[in-house]
C-alpha cells in the first residue's frame, strides 16, 4: 500500500489552502517498489544499479541466493510471510516479485513534495509551470527519487479527477503516478483522496497509509 507520512499530507493540504480560492499543485517524490528493491540489492547484496532491471531473473542474472531473495521480500512486504522462494516460480524475476510484494501489503513510499506554481491560477482548472516541473523531474533524478504522486486541489469540488484531469492525465502520458485530490470544500477538513488513473480512462480509488497505519479517508 502507498505510504505518506502525516507531515507530506500536512505540506500538501496547507499548499492548498494557502493557495485557496485557486486551485494548488504540485509532485510527490518518493521511492517506488522498483526503486526499494533496487536499494536493498544494492545496499546489501552489492549488485551494480544498472544491472537491475525490470526482467532480470534473480538467481540466474543478479545471483540472489534463496535466502537473500526472502530477506529483499520480508523487508518490502514488512512482514514475515511464510515465503517458499524455491518452490514458487512466480518470484523468478525483479516484476514478479515486486507484484508479489504489492499483494503482501508493500508499495511506493511518499518523501516529499514539490510545489509547483498553477500558472492557469484559476478556482476551477490548473496548468504546472513546465520549468518547474522540469526542474522537480531532475531534482528527483539527483536524489535517487521518482515522481509516484501529482497533487492539486479542488476547491469548490469533491475530491474525484474531473473529466479534464483524466483527460490531461492520459494526454500527459503520466499514468503511472498517482493523483491525489485535496478537496477544500469543508476548509476545516480537507478530503484527501487517491487515484489511478489509467489509459481506458478508468478511474479507480487507491488506499493509502499514514505511518504504516491504515488511513481513514472518510
Ligand atoms: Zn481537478
Amino acid at each position: 500500500m502507498f505510504s505518506f507520512s502525516k507531515q507530506t499530507i500536512k505540506e500538501m493540504a496547507d499548499h492548498c489552502i494557502a493557495e485557496n480560492p485557486n486551485e494548488a499543485c504540485g509532485i510527490i517524490l518518493g521511492k517506488t517498489l522498483l526503486d526499494q528493491f533496487k536499494d536493498i540489492c544494492v545496499n546489501k547484496f552489492s549488485i551494480d544499479y544498472k544491472d537491475i532491471l525490470f526482467n532480470s531473473h534473480l538467481v540466474d542474472d543478479l545471483k540472489l541466493t534463496h535466502s537473500n531473495i526472502k530477506e529483499i521480500l520480508t523487508t518490502l512486504t514488512n512482514t514475515e510471510t511464510q515465503i517458499n522462494v524455491l518452490d514458487d516460480q512466480n518470484l523468478a524475476t525483479v516484476s514478479a516479485s515486486i507484484e508479489f510484494v504489492c499483494q503482501n501489503g508493500g508499495g511506493d513510499i511518499a518523501i516529499s513534495i514539490v510545489k509547483i506554481t498553477n500558472t492557469a491560477k484559476s478556482p476551477y482548472r490548473y496548468q504546472m509551470d513546465p520549468q518547474e516541473f522540469l526542474d522537480a523531474d531532475k531534482k528527483a533524478d539527483q536524489l535517487g527519487l521518482s515522481i509516484v504522486g501529482f497533487y492539486h486541489s479542488h476547491t469548490h469540488s469533491a475530491a474525484y479527477p474531473s473529466d479534464t484531469d483524466v483527460r490531461l492525465a492520459i494526454e500527459s502520458g503520466w499514468t503511472d503516478p498517482y493523483y491525489i485530490l485535496i478537496s477544500l470544500e469543508d476548509m476545516d477538513a480537507p478530503v484527501v483522496r487517491m487515484y489511478q488513473i489509467n489509459l481506458d480512462e478508468s478511474v479507480i480509488e487507491k488506499n493509502y497509509s499514514l505511518n504504516g497505519n491504515p488511513a481513514n479517508l472518510y
